[in-house]
C-alpha cells in the first residue's frame, strides 16, 4: 500500500488556552500529556457543539474513520490526565487554521491578522512588542505559567465584563462562557476578563 498524501486538518481557530493543569495535588509539569490541536478540535465539535461525526469530519476536512481515530485518541488522553493527575498541553499536530492567528510572547494577547492592515501581524496590537509567534507556524503556544506560580486558587466571580485588551470595549460577561471565546469585533483580538491577572499584566505592559 502506498502512503496516502497527508492533508492538513482544518481548524476554525486555535483553542482559547494552551492547556490545563490539575488544581491540587502533586503533579510533574514535565510529564504532560500532549493533546494535539486536531484532538482538541474533535472534542470541541463532537462534545461541545454536538455535531455528528459526519459533520465534524467535513469541518476538519478528514474522513469519518480518521475523525473517529482522532476523537478516540483525544478522549483517552483527557481521561488519562484526569485519572493520573497530569497536565494537558494543547499543541502540535498537522493543522491549518481558517485565519492567521498570532500570540504575543510579551503580554499573552491572542489576535487574528486583519488583512486590511499591512504588517499588522509583526507586532502585538496591544503592547506593540515585536516578540510575537504565528500559532500555525510554531505548532504550539509558548507554555507559560506551568509550575508554582500558575496555580491560583482564586474563586472567579460570576459578574463583571469581558474587555478587549486593545480598545477597552466591554461586554457583560456571560456565566459559563469564557471571555476568550469572544473576539473584539473591531480589533480581532481575543477578549479577556476585566481585572483578571492577565488584564493587570496587559495594562502594565501597554504603557
Ligand atoms: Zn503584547
Ligand atoms: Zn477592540
Amino acid at each position: 500500500m502506498s502512503p496516502r498524501p497527508k492533508i492538513s486538518r482544518q481548524l476554525n481557530e486555535p483553542p482559547p488556552v494552551t492547556g490545563f493543569i490539575p488544581k491540587n495535588g502533586d503533579f510533574d509539569p514535565a510529564k504532560r500529556i500532549i493533546l494535539l490541536f486536531e484532538e482538541y478540535e474533535s472534542i470541541r465539535l463532537l462534545d461541545y457543539l454536538d455535531l455528528t461525526q459526519f459533520e465534524a469530519s467535513q469541518k476538519m476536512n478528514v474522513s469519518r474513520p480518521t475523525l473517529t481515530r482522532i476523537y478516540d485518541s483525544a478522549r483517552k488522553k483527557v481521561a488519562q490526565a484526569f485519572v493520573e493527575n497530569k497536565v494537558i498541553s494543547i499543541e502540535g499536530g498537522d493543522v491549518i487554521f481558517e485565519d492567521q492567528w498570532y500570540y504575543c510572547n510579551h503580554c499573552n494577547t491572542v489576535y487574528r491578522k486583519q488583512s486590511k492592515i499591512p504588517n499588522q501581524e509583526k507586532s502585538c496590537p496591544v503592547c506593540k512588542n515585536s516578540n510575537v509567534s504565528s500559532i500555525q507556524e510554531s505548532g504550539n503556544w509558548p507554555i507559560r505559567g506551568f509550575g508554582n506560580n500558575s496555580v491560583k486558587n482564586k474563586s472567579i466571580d460570576t459578574e463583571g465584563n469581558c474587555i478587549c485588551p486593545k480598545c477597552d470595549l466591554r461586554i457583560p460577561h456571560l456565566r459559563g462562557t469564557p471571555c476568550s471565546t469572544k473576539l473584539c469585533p473591531d480589533c480581532d483580538i481575543r477578549m479577556i476578563r476585566e481585572n483578571s491577572e492577565h488584564h493587570k499584566v496587559i495594562l502594565k505592559k501597554r504603557k
